[in-house]
């Protein structure tokens, strides 16, 4: 048996709020970490205290993607604990990247804005090179099986939102964490990224996608 908790959590996004949860049984595992920055990770701990639950008991991590309000809080929970990530193969990519694939994703973004007749020196908002290693990071790909809380669930890589999008799948029960996948309250952006090198995803596999969910909500 699996106790699954939402864990919400402050953002400055539209949507007010992200969930990470957790799952708890043999194991524990967190899913999603929220914001970057110690506002949100002190926030992320108060609630997991709430639970009894201390940083040093989760077993691991899981992120649906690796946008900031879902993935940002790893760097500092791995300062405090070494606990494994698990993450889809195509964020090795931005996880290993150098200053040269960051000024390769500007220049994506420079010739995007071009392309559409917009000035990216008015529409990009101007970042510098920051280096953020983790450690102790696992890569998933589709079918994979990983346990949450002790029970295995399916990977599922819906790409749509992000590139690196998964869904996790537990086929018994139907109980699935979507990440932003799909959100209440709006409809889900489709982000634009650089592409992946290596990623042959495409717009069929993102349809596909909406076939598992209402598989998932079937075993409901
Ligand atoms: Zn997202």
């Amino acid at each position: 048996m699996v106790r699954i908790v939402p864990i919400e959590l402050d953002t400055h996004f539209a949507e007010g709020t992200v969930n990470a949860f957790l799952a708890i049984g043999e194991t524990i595992t967190l899913i999603d970490t929220g914001n970057p920055g110690n506002e949100s990770f002190q926030q992320l701990k108060t609630k997991l205290h709430k639970h009894n639950i201390d940083l040093k008991d989760i077993d691991h991590i899981v992120l649906t993607h690796l946008h900031i309000d879902h993935a940002g809080g790893v760097p500092l929970i791995q300062e405090e604990v070494d606990v494994p990530i698990y993450v889809h193969e195509l964020a090795k990519c931005s996880l290993n990247a150098d200053i040269h694939d960051f000024e390769r994703d500007m220049l994506f973004f420079r010739q995007f804005m071009e392309e559409c007749g917009a000035d990216p020196l008015k529409h990009i908002v101007k970042q510098s090179y920051k280096e953020e290693k983790w450690q102790n990071v696992s890569y998933l790909k589709e079918g994979d099986v990983i346990p949450i809380g002790g029970h295995n669930f399916e990977v599922e890589h819906v790409p749509g939102h992000s590139q690196v999008d998964i869904m996790l799948w537990d086929p018994q029960t139907g109980d699935t964490f979507a990440g932003d996948h799909i959100i209440k309250a709006f409809s889900v952006n489709a982000f634009i990224e650089p592409p992946i090198p290596g990623n042959t995803a495409v717009l069929s596999h993102c349809y596909s996608t909406v076939s598992l969910l209402k598989k998932s909500a079937a075993c409901h």
